[in-house]
């Protein structure tokens, strides 16, 4: 008696850890397709799901055989169909594993976090490079990420680790420098890397205008925590990114309000 109440109270705590799995894991997916194309497909496929859930109660045959058909290679048509998705939300994992392989000891040491983060005179450097990009029309896509990882980035660029300068950052991106194209990350008060190529945004709802600076910009925010600084060759703008979000326009006085609040 006694082992089967125990074994029920188990159950029943495992059942909480399984709900929350769940809650936690449909949160990031929710998240992943939110505002992407991958959201009508959702609603196709659920909209495919309950007509075969009615002609099936109804009896009517054909039409439930052939979706039917559907339903039971659903688990596989799901796969095909969200490939990138999967891939992604594969890669959010796996990274954020990754980032905090290391990382986690050390939010025991006190003042480590403070030692980690960008300074004010590193910021105002930031600005500066900024305004003569503007001003001569640079483009340039500059992303702060809170942890630097490794794999994720350095794949695709070219590693720095270089102190934060205002003409550093200008002669990387610099018109016929080799590596002004593509963005340079800065983390833990370092430029880490330039030239990379970052997952470029899919959001539907994004004004056309925006090009694959732009979406890379805000397709890096979407995946991690990171915040972009994107300036356009074309208008001159400055433009601010951050959890798939861009704010357009920005003021020097927005800027360092921002990156100060941010990283
Ligand atoms: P702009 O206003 O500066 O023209 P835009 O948003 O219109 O920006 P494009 O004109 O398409 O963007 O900018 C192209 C530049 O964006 C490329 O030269 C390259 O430096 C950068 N870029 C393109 N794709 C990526 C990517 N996936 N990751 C990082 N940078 C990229
Ligand atoms: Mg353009």
């Amino acid at each position: 008696m006694d082992r089967f109440d125990l074994s029920f109270l188990h159950l029943r705590f495992l059942d909480i850890v399984d709900i929350i799995l769940v809650a936690i894991i449909i949160y990031y997916l929710y998240n992943l397709i939110r505002g992407t194309i991958a959201v009508n497909i959702v609603l196709g496929l659920i909209i495919i799901y309950l007509v075969y859930i009615v002609t099936e109660q109804l009896h009517m045959r054909l039409l439930s055989n052939i979706l039917g058909g559907f339903v039971s290679v659903g688990f596989l048509a799901l796969i095909i169909v969200f490939q990138q998705e999967i891939r992604r939300f594969l890669l959010l994992i796996g990274k954020n594993a990754a980032l905090h392989r290391n990382k986690i000891w050390e939010t025991f040491i006190p003042g480590n976090k403070e030692a980690e983060n960008i300074n004010i005179p590193s910021i105002k450097h930031i600005i500066e490079a900024c305004k003569t990009m503007q001003h001569s029309r640079t483009g340039a896509l500059i992303v702060f990420a809170k942890y630097f990882d490794d794999q994720f980035y350095q794949n695709t660029g070219e590693a720095i680790d270089g102190f934060i300068s205002k003409r550093l950052i200008e002669s990387i991106f610099k018109k016929n420098s080799p590596l002004h194209d593509g963005a340079m990350v800065i983390s833990e008060g370092k430029i880490k890397c330039a030239s990379c190529i970052l997952p470029v945004s899919d959001n539907i709802k994004l004004p056309a205008q925006y090009g694959l600076r732009h979406r890379a910009g805000i397709g890096i925010t979407e995946l991690s925590d990171a915040v972009a600084v994107i300036v356009s060759e074309e208008t001159g703008q400055l433009a601010y990114a951050k959890q798939g979000r861009v704010r357009m326009d920005v003021t020097y006085e927005d800027l360092e309000k921002l990156l100060i609040r941010d990283i």
